[in-house]
């Protein structure tokens, strides 16, 4: 398999020489998910992304597979069940990536949902969903609500609703899904743009001129059919196939802030009212709690989105009506993002109003376009997307093979037997030196591609680096094997640290920077501009674009 970060340039020309079935554009959940789709169909399928793999929308989602219990109000049943029942198997082939987190929804007194109408939503969703029996929503009393969640406002409690949902970390699910295409046979690589279309006599689409954007080199790739993945940038790709007419995007902008549990001590996941009638999650996760989301009309820069001063004021001011015993101020925020939502746009309605649901257009060139969607729903939308390649492929292609195929560190012999997994390969961790805590760390980050961190583990010698073992472990394992190719990557998309565990970011990037830099051979020049990458990054992720200056 080829999707170590030394094997780029090797990849691309590769590329260059082919003639692929279906060329992939954009390395978000919806492109990684169709290359795997694709590939497992067996066509012959490449895909690039113009960033790293999960740098746009796909690692600053709510990080929840969830069938989106608040669209049931705007009555997309049919989007719902799909999405709810696609809950189950994104579990089931990725349990080290997906972890099921019972979710409270406290009922007040003229809030958005009713005791009754709450107790027949979860119904009916736990239904539309065919959610497992031991999984099923209760209802519980004002009293109950408080015992498992003591910092919920009182006053005006009637009660909550409990149900299940699932935990994700986007990126993480987005890069185990690439590996995956690529350990079937796909052809993926990360920092290359698509730039412009190749089109044969017939002005049918037959290619792209792309541009390596470590070193500036252009090449070009010819494909069959040629899918436009690119998330919140497909309407700049449609440009430039001249086929932007009729339904177009409209992006929100959605900001998640990252207090430590000392001063936001939430217990248990919580859905709930803010005081302008939307509906916000907080959720406790590795001794931080998250909360989100914001949902504003966006027109700015695609590739850094960034908190301003309201979005943190909007967040901490929700904090505030649903949890009035937690006093929190601007100071307390450790960490934040920011995303962009690409909905289809729909006109008069307000942000929060727009639907989710996904679609494909097609231009007059063929070009394939795929926008909208959720995170949870990237394997149907995959099965749409190439349902339809087949058919215009002709030949004998099979149905879609995802359902019941792990992904990457997912094979563990099904989810019923995660738990066990995790005890033998924990107790062998520890015998290549990891204490439990961080053997355990390991284990449910890689599933079982773990072993191949033991490895890198058992070579760790701490005269050589200043990095523990574990964060060795897994930088090795990100350049080898995960296509890590700058100090971020790693700290946002690996690892997720600069959101969940940025006093480790802080600590560590000197030595991050250090074993990068011996590995790839950086010039001195080259290692500043990516340390100064991450401290802009550490910066912005604590203060507002709108506030002090760099
Ligand atoms: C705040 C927020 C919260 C959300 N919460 C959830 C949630 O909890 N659960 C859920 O299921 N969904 C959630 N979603 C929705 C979900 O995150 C998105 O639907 C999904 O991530 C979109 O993935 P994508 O692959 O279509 O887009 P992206 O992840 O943006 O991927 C598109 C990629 O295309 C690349 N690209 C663009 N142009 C080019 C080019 N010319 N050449 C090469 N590459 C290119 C970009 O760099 C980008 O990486 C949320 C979204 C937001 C914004």
């Amino acid at each position: 398999m080829m999707f170590s970060a030394k094997q780029r340039m090797e990849i691309t020309e590769e590329m260059s020489k082919t003639t692929y079935d279906v060329l992939v554009i954009g390395g978000g959940i919806t492109g990684c998910g169709i290359a795997l789709d694709a590939t497992t169909r067996g066509m012959k399928t490449a895909l690039i992304e113009m960033q790293d793999f999960a740098a746009g929308t796909s690692s600053r989602s709510t990080k929840l597979v969830h069938g989106g219990l608040r669209y049931l109000k705007q009555f997309e049943v049919k989007m719902v069940a799909e999405v709810g029942k696609e809950r189950a198997i994104v579990y089931e082939n990725g349990p080290h990536v997906t972890t099921p987190e019972w979710m409270l929804l406290p009922i007040h007194r003229g809030g958005t949902f009713g005791k009754w109408s709450t107790s027949i939503g979860l119904w009916v969703y736990d239904h539309l969903a065919r959610v497992k029996k031991e999984e099923r929503r209760t209802m519980l009393s004002a009293h109950e609500t408080l015992q498992k969640e003591p910092l919920i406002k009182q006053d005006g409690l009637l009660g909550g609703g409990y149900y299940v949902e699932y935990r994700t970390d986007d990126a993480r699910l987005t890069i185990e899904v690439i590996k995956k295409a690529v350990e079937c046979g796909a052809h993926a690589v990360n920092y290359v743009k698509a730039e412009s279309f190749l089109y044969d006599e017939n002005g049918r689409i037959n290619g792209v001129t792309c541009r390596e954007e470590t070193t500036g080199k252009t090449f070009t790739i010819y494909a069959k059919k040629i899918v436009n993945a690119a998330g919140p940038w497909v309407d700049i790709l449609r440009e430039k196939d001249g086929s932007q007419v009729g339904k177009k995007l409209r992006l929100t902008k959605g900001v998640h802030i990252v207090v430590d549990q000392a001063h936001f001590p939430l217990k248990q996941a919580v859905y709930f009212d803010t005081p302008d009638g939307r509906m916000v999650f907080a959720i406790p996760r590795e001794g931080k709690t998250y909360v989100g989301t914001t949902d504003t009309f966006y027109d700015g820069d695609r590739v850094h989105p960034k908190m301003t001063r309201d979005d943190r004021d909007y967040l901490l001011r929700a904090i505030r009506y649903m949890f009035p015993s937690v006093h929190l101020t601007e100071q307390h925020i450790e960490s934040s993002w920011a995303g962009l939502r690409p909905l289809i746009y729909e006109e008069g309605k307000d942000p929060s109003e727009i639907s989710r649901k996904d679609e494909v257009w097609q231009s007059p060139s063929g070009l394939i376009t795929i926008a909208g969607g959720k995170l949870t729903g990237y394997r149907k939308m995959a099965e749409t997307v190439v349902d339809l390649i087949a058919k215009q492929l002709g030949g004998t292609y099979p149905p879609c093979q995802t359902k019941h195929l792990p992904i990457s560190g997912g094979d563990v012999g099904g989810a019923s037997r995660w738990h066990t997994f995790m005890a033998e390969k924990i107790a062998e961790g520890m015998a290549c030196g990891l204490t439990e805590q961080q053997a355990k760390r390991l284990v449910q980050r890689y599933g079982t591609n773990v072993d191949r961190l033991f490895a890198f583990a058992s070579t760790y010698n701490r005269k050589e680096t200043a990095l523990p073992i574990d964060w060795y472990a897994m930088c090795l394992y990100a350049l080898e094997c995960e296509m890590t190719v700058t100090p971020l990557d790693f700290f946002i998309r690996r690892t997720g640290a600069l959101f969940f565990d940025i006093h480790a970011v802080r600590q560590l990037k000197e030595a991050v920077v250090t074993l990068m830099q011996s590995y790839f051979h950086w010039t001195e020049e080259e290692r500043n501009k990516y340390e100064q990458q991450v401290n802009a990054a550490l910066h912005d992720a604590v203060i507002p674009c709108d506030e002090a200056q760099r």
